[in-house]
């Protein structure tokens, strides 16, 4: 058997192998086989990179440069062109493409088959001697930063000393000499820095290429993109190499670059959206050199041009159904296409093109819904800028990204991450990003550029993170060196807060404040898609009436778990809660029950009203009652403070006679005033107020350290605190039950869930359900009226999810705690978890993910389907809910859809992520594996 078939001509690749083709190639194989201009080209698989970066030899793997020579010996003949022919040269381009779009994460070469000798070649070919060698110095360049890892600096230093000396602002303003210099210059700037010639075999260039985009795999800016989007090693699979024959945008005036989008992706309006430059080349338009034109211009400079762009648009959108982002080159007049792919747009945008395409008949509900990612939604629920602030602007970019943000400025990709890891909120401001800059994005709340289009780095990749971006604001100057930006005569100094809008474009100083944001009508129409598909119901965490308004106003269709310690503690109820816990014999106990029962009964009824007969599971208490009464150590203190003030007293009383002793001349003048604080202080040791507050605290104290538990949340708490305490669970139902039947004589409709936290055995459902019968009796019996309502529990012990089978003969409802339940699985203790080692165990893949934020289906997600099977045995329509932290997150609803739950419940502002979630996990039930 000879060796793996690494090489693909665009031709032949399979365009629906995106794993082993990479993206980008497999595009460029989709849009060659459907006759769109391609120039022609082959890619290296990433099973090719995979294998070099695996293999403990240098250099290529076996058979591959072979395999690279034959196609490049194809591409000479398809293009009547000679790779290192001095006369009729073939020019290739180098580029990067994973599977998974990483915008700007690996370089491309461009001009690859240049040389001293074909440089002359070209000349001869195009008769334009400038051209020819401002294609050679942008190949030495990129050769030199991205194959051989010199530092764009250097170059960037030459270049501008050479424009400085002819006295040019832009690159195309320079002659054939002054760039024959640049080629010079940078010649020797390769061999001075790699103590090697710049390599002048265009074969040699092309297997240094290769080798390089495999390394840069492995890069810091790759892993940090694929560390911060949670892409695993399977998902990444490595990167293709994409092998083109070169078409210049560069050979004047009827040719030209850009980059366009089927449509707008900052608002998603539908028509054609881009930048492009005359005469320019490749990365010029995305590195915001020259500050490019809006495609519209193209309309009148190169109408015809135009008219195939706008074909071009319609095609690709045809085929690939999807908003694409795709480059186009201009040479000579001819139109080519360089790349698609899928547009990345912010959530707004994204809704609304679906929405859009839906209505037009490219795509079905069903695949509008599965477009967007459902986390992607936390956009648009995010604050914008208030519009009755009345904040002057400060200067105005282009809105590159849209929403609001503020913080600190930083100069720096390096000081945004330190700052931020201190939890500080910065705006990376910089005359243009790069690649390397990525980190600086993750850890910044906005990007601010004073230079580059909207299609620039810094607007692509904070677009696709969500990140607000301003670019282009040609007011801001930038002192890189003196971290300083000058905006209209004000000075700005790292540190300083700012406030960007990146949907107006608008720069503010300080701080501007923000509202809540409005639900748009196409968010609503896509998620009544959603509901009408979806089979989980989503609930919501709510405690109070105005918690339940917002569940309501995000589409919650109940409330899944309604906390009821949240309402102890409100500053008017918290004292009546204290002496309750302080009581010491249970009549005493009652008394402040029954001062609390009218608060929660109220809460609840309001509650109920909010939810207009929709579910509401309320949960009995569950923190352990220490929670309520004051700290320990602070107690302590204020104890001490108070017993200081008896020996303060005591001393005051006997001051005028030491200070008699000491200074006569001092007492006289002062006597008569101490003597009125003595007295004061007399009548106030006569009150005898400081013993009555010390004895007091003593007693809460020795209550403090008699509830002390060593591990309060394995302790007394739950069901464990209804067991010992009835009367307090008694209360509650109570308040649940009159709040419901008040609610029914009022007319409405519903029937109250109550939920038992912490059970692990049927025999404390028993105990509290004996409560629950005897109450419904007593205020059916004073209503005089029916109250419907269903008894259930947590399942967030272990024990209890092995004993469903029997909890289920008392529970018609059982609820998943899953942060209780991640706890007891794993037996980690959150905080220490999280503080202590966790972040280390991820590091080092012993545990994929933290498991208290995404749940753990292996092992939490196993005890679940099993609680599920075994509680559906005994009471085969049990209603079963999830009301962890992760109920609102995509993959844990999948699979609460996969083990055929009832429904999820998470904080309100999830709740359409949830939505959207729970359609998503009906429409792909069949792809879903549960190992
Ligand atoms: P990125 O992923 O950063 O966009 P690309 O591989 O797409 O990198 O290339 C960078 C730039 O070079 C793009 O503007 C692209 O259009 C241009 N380019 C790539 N290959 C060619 C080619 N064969 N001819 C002309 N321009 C090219
Ligand atoms: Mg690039
Ligand atoms: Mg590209």
């Amino acid at each position: 058997m000879g060796p793996k078939k690494y090489v693909f001509t665009f031709e032949e690749g399979d365009v629906k192998d995106k794993k082993l083709l990479g993206g980008k190639g497999a595009n460029l194989c989709g849009m060659t086989q459907i006759g769109l201009p391609v120039p022609p080209g082959f890619i290296i698989s990433t099973e090719a990179c995979l294998t070099y970066l695996g293999q403990k030899k240098r250099g290529l793997p076996p058979g591959l440069m072979d395999q690279i020579r034959a196609a490049m010996a194809d591409l000479e003949n398809r293009t009547g062109k000679g790779f290192g022919a001095p006369d009729n040269p073939l020019l290739v381009s180098v580029r990067s493409g994973a599977a998974i779009s990483m915008p700007g994460m690996m370089d491309t070469i461009l001009n690859l088959g240049l040389n001293d000798e074909t440089v002359k070649g070209l000349i001869k070919m195009t008769q334009n001697e400038r051209f020819a060698y401002d294609a050679y110095r942008r190949l030495i360049q990129l050769f030199g930063s991205v194959a051989l890892g010199i530092d764009d600096e250097y170059f960037d230093n030459i270049f501008d000393d050479i424009k400085e000396k002819y006295k040019v602002k832009n690159d195309v303003e320079l002659d054939t000499k002054a760039l024959m210099e640049a080629c010079q210059g940078f010649s020797d700037l390769v061999k001075q820095k790699t103590k090697q010639p710049f390599p002048q075999d265009p074969l040699a260039q092309l297997e240094i290429a290769v080798e390089a985009v495999f390394k840069s795999w492995m890069g810091r800016r790759a892993v940090d993109y694929r560390r911060e989007f949670n892409i695993t090693q399977d998902m990444a699979n490595g990167t293709a190499v994409n092998v083109m024959t070169m078409v210049f945008g560069n050979m004047g005036n009827d040719s030209g670059t850009g980059v366009a989008f089927t449509r707008n992706p900052g608002t998603g309006e539908n028509r054609l959206y881009g930048e492009y430059m005359i005469n320019a080349q490749g990365e010029d338009v995305v590195a915001g050199i020259r500050t490019p034109k809006t495609v519209t211009k193209l309309r009148r400079e190169m109408p015809g041009l135009y008219k195939e762009l706008e074909e071009l648009r319609h095609t690709l959108e045809n085929h690939y159904r999807e908003v694409q982002d795709f480059e186009f080159t201009i040479e000579k007049g001819k139109l080519y296409c360089l790349q698609t792919r899928n547009g990345k747009m912010n959530a707004a945008a994204f809704i609304k093109t679906s929405i859009d395409m839906v209505n037009e008949g490219l795509i079905s509900e069903k695949e509008a819904i599965l477009r967007i990612q459902p986390d992607m939604l936390a956009q648009l629920l995010h604050p914008r800028l208030d519009p009755k602030a009345k904040t002057a602007v400060l200067a105005q970019g282009l809105p590159a990204s849209p929403g609001a943000a503020s913080g600190k400025i930083v100069f720096e990709a390096d000081r945004a991450e330190s700052k931020a890891k201190l939890g500080e909120k910065v705006i990376l401001v910089r005359e243009e990003t790069k690649p390397d800059d990525i980190h600086g994005f993750f850890a910044s709340q906005g990007i601010l550029t004073s230079r580059g289009g909207k299609t620039s780095h810094a607007a692509v990749v904070a677009r696709s993170m969500g990140r607000p971006c301003v670019s282009g604001c040609e007011a801001i100057h930038i002192n890189q060196q003196a971290k300083e930006a000058i905006i209209s005569g004000l000075t700005l100094r790292e540190g300083d807060v700012i406030t960007i809008d990146g949907s107006t474009g608008n720069v503010y100083k300080g701080t501007v404040p923000t509202v809540e944001p409005e639900f748009v009508e196409d968010l609503l129409v896509l998620l009544e898609w959603a509901d009408d598909i979806s089979e989980l119901k989503v609930m919501a965490n709510a405690d109070t009436p105005e918690g339940a308004e917002k569940a309501k106003k995000y589409g919650a269709m109940g409330i899944g778990l309604c906390r009821t310690e949240r309402m102890f503690n409100q500053p008017e109820r918290l004292p009546i809660v204290q002496d309750m816990i302080l009581a010491e014999t249970t009549e005493e106990r009652q008394k402040y029950l029954d001062q609390l029962l009218p608060f929660q009964r109220e809460d609840f009824k309001e509650i109920f009203r909010v939810m207009d007969g929709l579910p509401v599971t309320v949960r009995l208490l569950d923190p352990p009652i220490h929670e309520f009464l004051p700290r320990e150590e602070e107690l302590s203190r204020e104890i001490t403070h108070l017993r200081d003030l008896r020996i303060t007293v005591d001393g005051m009383a006997n001051l005028p006679d030491t200070l008699k002793l000491l200074d006569p001349e001092l007492h006289n003048k002062y006597a008569a005033n101490l003597e009125t604080i003595t007295h004061g202080l007399e009548e106030l040791k006569g009150k005898h107020l400081a013993e009555a507050l010390i004895t007091n605290k003593e007693a809460i104290l020795q209550k403090v350290r008699a509830l002390s538990e060593t591990n309060p949340m394995l302790g007394h708490r739950g069901v464990r605190l209804g067991i010992t305490y009835p009367e307090i669970y008694t209360m509650q139902i109570r308040a649940i039950l009159e709040a419901a039947a008040e609610y029914i004589n009022e007319g409405g409709r519903l029937a109250p869930e109550i939920m038992v936290p912490q059970v692990c055995t049927l025999q404390e459902l028993v105990f509290v359900h004996n409560h629950v019968v005897q109450m419904h009796k007593d205020v059916e019996k004073k209503f005089g009226i029916k109250v419907p309502y269903k008894f259930g529990t947590m399942v967030e012990v272990v024990r209890a999810c092995m004993r469903a089978g029997r909890i289920a003969e008392l529970a018609e409802f059982i609820s998943f705690g899953t942060n209780d339940l991640t706890q007891a699985t794993f037996s980690f203790s959150r905080e220490d978890a999280e503080n202590k080692f966790l972040p280390l165990y991820n590091e080092r893949g012993i545990l994929q993910h933290n498991p208290f934020e995404i749940l753990d289906i292996k092992g939490v997600g196993r005890l679940m389907a099993i609680t599920v099977e075994w509680a559906r045995k005994t009471r085969p329509e049990v209603k079963v809910g999830i009301c962890g932290e992760h109920g609102g997150h995509p993959d844990a609803i999948r699979f609460c859809h996969h083990i055929e739950m009832s429904y999820v419940s998470c904080s309100p502002p999830r709740v359409p992520i949830a939505r959207l979630a729970a359609a998503q996990a009906k429409l792909k039930e069949g792809e879903y594996e549960f190992v």
